[in-house]
Formats: structure tokens, sequence, C-alpha cells
């Protein structure tokens, strides 16, 4: 009797010891499972901050070379030429039909934009098919607007780089001041000093098609003002366009197979470029 009980005690040990070890088991499994997860996503998490650092040295690379090239031919030391296409005020509902020209060349050009948030999509376009975009302040108010102070300017900037960050994970430091900057007036210096010291860089422009002066020009306006304008003494051309005219959308085509015959070589802008100003 008294064994029977032993044995059934030895049993009932032997499979709790069991059951143990199967939980014990268990538990170890699951916790190397997670410890070997996080592993693999720290390793791609690395894996992609160094292809992030590549391609910005490439980027860096490239920027600081372009830099020299437009240098050597300020100095004369080079013949080449280099127009930079810039679109401004955008994007606007025919932004679409400038991209297509634009990939059709296989050029890629500079878009300062505004704040325009039902726009949204070109925005992405913009980034994704290779172009720059770059800083125009967010609500491109000339009159009461951004030009009240110099810290109405600079917030007015930053409004607008959050609104294309918040959009296409792109920051930007290139600014191009609404009017030009001397729709600046008196307070060009404080705001270009403002500019500097919080990291931007602002360009104007050296040629224009006068889409932003007569908005409704005839169909070969634009192109008559290029060709008045876009010089070939000229050898570094920042080229004024607006995404938002029919006579430059019409013409564009045009303009980039002219300036190309003329030999220049079609770039987006970048924060190391000879900053027309
Ligand atoms: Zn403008």
């Amino acid at each position: 009797m008294e064994s029977r009980n032993n044995k059934l005690f030895r049993l009932i040990i032997c499979s709790e010891v069991i059951i143990i070890f199967i939980i014990v088991s268990l538990i170890i499994n699951k916790s190397s499972i997670v410890i070997n997860g996080s592993n693999e996503i720290s390793n791609e998490v690395l894996f992609y901050n160094n292809i992030d650092k590549e391609i910005s040295n490439l980027y860096d690379e490239y920027t600081s070379n372009i830099r020299k090239l437009e240098d050597k031919i300020m100095n004369g030391e080079s013949d080449r030429r280099i127009a930079y296409l810039t679109f401004d005020d955008g994007p606007y509902k025919i932004t679409d039909d400038f991209l297509k020209i634009l990939k059709d060349n296989d050029v890629k050009a500079t878009f300062f934009t505004i704040g325009k948030p039902d726009r949204e999509e070109y925005y992405k376009r913009i980034v994704d098919e290779g172009h720059i975009i770059a800083n125009h302040t967010y609500s491109h108010k000339i009159k009461n607007g951004v030009y009240k102070s110099a810290d109405t300017f600079i917030s007015d900037v930053k409004h607008q780089e959050d609104f294309i960050y918040n959009i296409t994970g792109y920051k930007t430091t290139l600014v191009r001041l609404p009017g030009g900057s001397s729709q600046a007036g008196k307070l060009k210096n404080s705001i270009v000093n403002l500019l500097h010291e919080n990291g931007y860089n602002y360009v104007d422009w050296n040629c224009e098609t006068g889409d932003g002066s007569d908005k409704k020009m005839a169909k070969q306006g634009a192109f008559e003002w290029y060709k008045q304008t876009c010089t070939d003494d000229k050898k570094i051309i920042v080229l004024l366009m607006h995404d938002y005219n029919y006579s430059t959308r019409d013409n564009l085509d045009k303009i980039i197979k002219d300036l190309k015959s003329r030999g220049y070589i079609l770039l987006p802008l970048h924060n190391k470029s000879i900053m027309v100003q």
C-alpha cells in the first residue's frame, strides 16, 4: 500500500518536472527568437544608414565637382556652359505638362515652390522625377506679408521648408525671394544675413521668359523674351520661368533644344552653386 503511494508520488513529481522543463525551454527559445529578431532589425537599420551616408557622400562629391566646373567657366579656363532652368510659384494645375516636357528631354530642373496644400502630389512628383525642390516662401505675399520684417520673412521660409519636408521627406536650403531679392528693399541685408545664419542660400536669375511680368503673353512671347535675355555672353544661365504660364509651357521644348544646340549643359541647382544674385 505504502509502496504504491510512493510510486504515485514519484510519478506526479516526474511529470511536474517534465512540464516545468518544457515551459522553461519554450521561454528560452522564445527569448532567443526575440534577440535574433532584434539583431536582424538593427543590422537592417545599419545597412540603410550606410547606404544613406554613401548617397550623401556621392552627392557632396558631385556638387563639389560642379562647383569646380562653374569656377573654371567663370575664370575662362573652360569653354563649357551651364543653364539652370528654374520654375517659380508652383505647383499649378499645368505643372504636369512641364514635368512631361522635362522628362521627354531628359532634363532636370529646379522648382521654387510655394504652399499649395491641395497639390501635394506635384511636390512628390517633382522630387520623385529627380528635380530639385526649393523654397519660395509659403505665402509668397509680397505686399504686407513676407517683407514686413526679416523675422517674418524667415518664419515664412521655415513654414515652407516644413511643408515640403512633411510631404516629400526632403529638406531644402535653397531659397528664392518672392519677386527677387530686390523686392526686399531696405530689408535685403538683414534678410540675407538671417538666411545665411540659418543655413540657407538664395538665388536670383540672369535671364527669363518674361512670364512673371506679362502673364497673358502671346504664344511666341516666352521664346522671344528668352532669346533677348539669355544671350551668349552669359556662360552660366539661371533662367526664370513660372510653371503656371501657358506661353512658357508651349515654348519650353523649343527653349531646351535651343539651349542644348548652343552648347549649354542643363542641370538642377544645388546648394554649392554660384548663386546668381
Ligand atoms: Zn514668385
